[in-house]
C-alpha cells in the first residue's frame, strides 16, 4: 500500500476523538485523512436533553467540526452515509458519490429502538440530535400556547409522557422539572395543570446506580411533580397519547400532548444496510476494535459491541466508552500506517457515571465514590467540560464549557 487513505464516518464522540488524535500522530506524507459527517457541526449528544427541555439553547450544544480539525491534514466531507460496500472498500453517500478507503472507522452512533411498539415512530419524539431537540422544545412550548389560546382548555396538551426511565429519560425529567414552572409563568398557566409522567417497563430504574442514589433521584423528581409508573410498559402510542399497562393488566390510556420515547437505542441503521453481522445494530468487534473478517474496518462507539467479562453482558453505549474507543482506534491506525501490526487491545477504564437531575442536582459514582446533590452536579459539569477539552483543548472549553466562561 502507498500512502493509505483513512476515512472516518461520524463526527460524534468516537469519530472526532479518532480524527483529532490521528491528525497529531501521523504526518501528511504518511496518510490521507478524511472525515465524513451528516452535518458540518458536532453536537454534544450528552447535552441534548437540556436543549430538548429548553434549559440550554440548541446552539450551545454544537460547534463547527472544522474548529477542531487541522484542515491542512484532514479533508472534511459533509454528507450522509448510505452504506459501506465493505468488499469493495467504498462508502456510498446519499448524494450519489462514492468514497474509497484503505482503512475505515465507523463511528455513526445509534438510532432509536422502539421494540416494535405500535405508533411510537409516528407519534413520539426522541432525543436524537439537534433538530429533534429543537422540535421537542418547540412542540412543548406550542402546546402551552395552544392551551392558553383555546376556549376549550384541553388539559391533555399540558401532559408530557416520558417513556423510559433510564439515563436519558431521567436526565430529561430533571431538566423538565426546572423548565415547566418557567413555561407556566410565561403562559399564565397554573403549575398543577401540568402532568409529567414517567413510564418504565422494568421494575428497576437506573440499574447502574445503587438503591440509595436511585431513591434520592426518584424522591427529588417526585417532589417536583413527576408521576412515576414503574414496571409499566408503553403498549401503544396514538395521536392523542399512550396506552400503558402492567403485565397481565388491561392497558390504560394517558392522554398527552407530548410523548417522548427514551427507552432504548440500537446501532446505526448503516450497519444493517452494509450487511455487517450484528446484534441490535451493534457489531461484536475484535479486541483491537476491528471487525472480524474485515481487519481494515474499525467499529467504535455505539456501533460496537464489547462484552464486559466481569458482568457477562455488553458494556452500555456511552460517550465515555466512545471516546476511549477513539483514542485506541487512533493509536492502532497510526501503528498500521507506520507498518506496525502489534495492535493495542481495548480495555475500558471506568471513571464513573454521573446522571444529572437538572442544573444543580445529580447523582453519580466517580472513581468508586458515591455523590449526590450539588457535588454530583459540579462533577457532571467537569465531565462535560472534560469531553470538550479532550477533543478541542482549552479553547473549546472556554467557548462552550459548562462553567460559563463566556
Ligand atoms: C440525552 C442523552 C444523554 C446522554 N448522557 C450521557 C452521559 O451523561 N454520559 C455518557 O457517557 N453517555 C451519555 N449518553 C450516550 C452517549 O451520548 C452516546 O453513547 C455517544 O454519543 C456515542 O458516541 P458515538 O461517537 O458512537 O456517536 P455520536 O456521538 O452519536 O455521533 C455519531 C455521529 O454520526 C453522525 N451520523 C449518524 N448517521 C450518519 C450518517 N448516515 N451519515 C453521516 N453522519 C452520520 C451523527 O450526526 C453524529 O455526528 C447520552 C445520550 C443521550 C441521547
Amino acid at each position: 500500500m502507498g500512502r493509505p487513505k483513512v476515512v472516518v464516518l461520524g463526527a460524534g464522540y468516537g469519530g472526532l476523538m479518532t480524527i483529532t488524535r490521528l491528525q497529531k500522530q501521523v504526518s501528511k506524507a504518511e496518510a490521507e485523512l478524511v472525515l465524513i459527517n451528516k452535518n458540518d457541526y458536532h453536537y454534544e449528544t450528552t447535552w441534548l436533553h437540556e436543549a430538548s427541555a429548553g434549559t440550554l439553547h440548541h446552539d450551545r450544544v454544537r460547534y463547527p467540526v472544522k474548529n477542531v480539525l487541522n484542515e491542512s491534514k484532514v479533508k472534511f466531507i459533509q454528507a450522509e452515509v448510505l452504506r459501506v460496500k465493505k468488499d469493495e472498500n467504498k462508502v456510498e453517500l446519499k448524494n450519489g458519490e462514492e468514497v474509497s478507503y484503505d482503512y475505515l472507522v465507523m463511528a455513526l452512533g445509534s438510532n432509536v429502538e422502539t421494540f416494535g411498539v405500535e405508533g411510537l415512530q409516528e407519534y413520539a419524539f426522541s432525543i436524537t440530535d439537534v433538530s429533534a431537540a429543537r422540535k421537542i422544545c418547540e412542540h412543548i412550548e406550542w402546546q402551552f400556547a395552544a392551551y392558553q389560546s383555546e376556549k376549550t382548555k384541553d388539559e391533555s396538551r399540558l401532559t408530557i409522557v416520558v417513556g423510559g426511565a433510564g439515563f436519558t429519560g431521567i436526565e430529561f425529567l430533571g431538566e423538565l422539572v426546572n423548565r415547566i414552572p418557567k413555561l407556566c409563568r410565561e403562559h399564565h398557566i397554573p403549575r398543577e395543570k401540568v402532568r409529567i409522567v414517567s413510564v418504565e417497563s422494568n421494575p428497576v430504574v437506573l440499574p447502574q446506580f445503587d438503591r440509595e442514589l436511585v431513591d434520592y433521584a426518584l424522591s427529588y423528581l417526585e417532589s417536583k411533580g413527576v408521576e412515576f409508573h414503574i414496571g409499566t410498559a408503553v403498549k401503544k402510542a396514538t395521536a392523542d397519547g399512550v396506552l400503558v399497562g402492567k403485565k397481565g393488566e388491561e392497558p390504560q390510556k394517558i392522554k398527552a400532548g407530548t410523548v417522548i420515547w427514551s427507552a432504548g437505542v440500537r446501532g446505526n441503521a448503516v450497519i444493517d444496510k452494509s450487511g455487517f453481522e450484528n446484534t441490535r445494530g451493534r457489531v461484536k468487534v475484535n479486541p483491537d476494535l476491528t471487525v472480524p473478517g474485515y481487519e481494515n474496518i474499525f467499529m467504535i462507539g455505539d456501533c460496537a459491541l464489547i462484552i464486559n467479562e466481569a458482568a457477562n453482558r455488553p458494556y452500555p453505549p456511552t460517550a465515555q466508552i466512545a471516546m476511549q474507543h477513539g483514542e485506541v482506534c487512533a493509536r492502532n491506525l497510526a501503528k498500521l500506517i507506520k507498518g506496525k501490526h502489534d495492535l493495542e487491545t481495548f480495555v475500558f477504564n471506568d471513571r464513573g457515571t454521573v446522571c444529572s437531575l437538572g442544573e444543580n442536582n445529580a447523582i453519580g459514582v466517580v472513581f468508586g465514590k458515591k455523590l449526590k446533590g450539588t457535588s454530583a452536579s459540579v462533577m457532571k459539569k467537569v465531565v462535560d467540560d472534560r469531553a470538550l477539552y479532550l477533543i478541542g483543548g482549552p479553547g473549546l472549553v472556554l467557548k462552550k464549557g459548562k462553567f460559563n466562561f463566556i
